[in-house]
């Protein structure tokens, strides 16, 4: 009988990896996930486990290697270029970013004026 790790857990929705071992450690939960992914990103290239096909290992980006844009996972970006804040976009996806943006506002205003209109009639 095999002990069972991670017994106080929930068990995992995808099948055990044979080669889990060469899988880079992460927090489980959703959001911890996300803010470790977004920090692993700037330094970190993923690479795709051989054991379960899941891209489950990171390894450090080489100096001055390019980072694959955040939004369209496809374009290369500089990290260098970006703030630690800043998310990594391609210049294409911060256009699609900005449009998006000023759609939305320019749809608040209508919203806005709209009601400030049948406020006054
Ligand atoms: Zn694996
Ligand atoms: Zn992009």
């Amino acid at each position: 009988m095999t002990a069972k790790r991670f017994s106080h857990k929930p068990a995992p929705p995808e099948p055990p990896c044979p080669n889990e071992v060469a899988h880079t450690p992460c927090p489980t939960g959703y959001l911890q996930w996300w803010s470790w992914v977004e920090r692993m990103n700037r330094t970190h290239d993923q690479a795709v486990c051989e054991g379960c096909g899941r891209w489950a290992i990171w390894y450090p980006r080489p100096t001055g290697a390019m980072a694959t844009c955040w939004g369209c996972g496809e374009a290369k970006v500089d990290p260098a270029k970006f703030g630690d804040d800043d998310e990594l976009l391609c210049q294409r996806c911060q256009d699609e970013r900005e449009a998006q943006c000023i759609a939305s506002q320019k749809a608040r205003a209508a919203a806005r004026l709209a009601r400030t209109w049948a406020d006054a009639t």
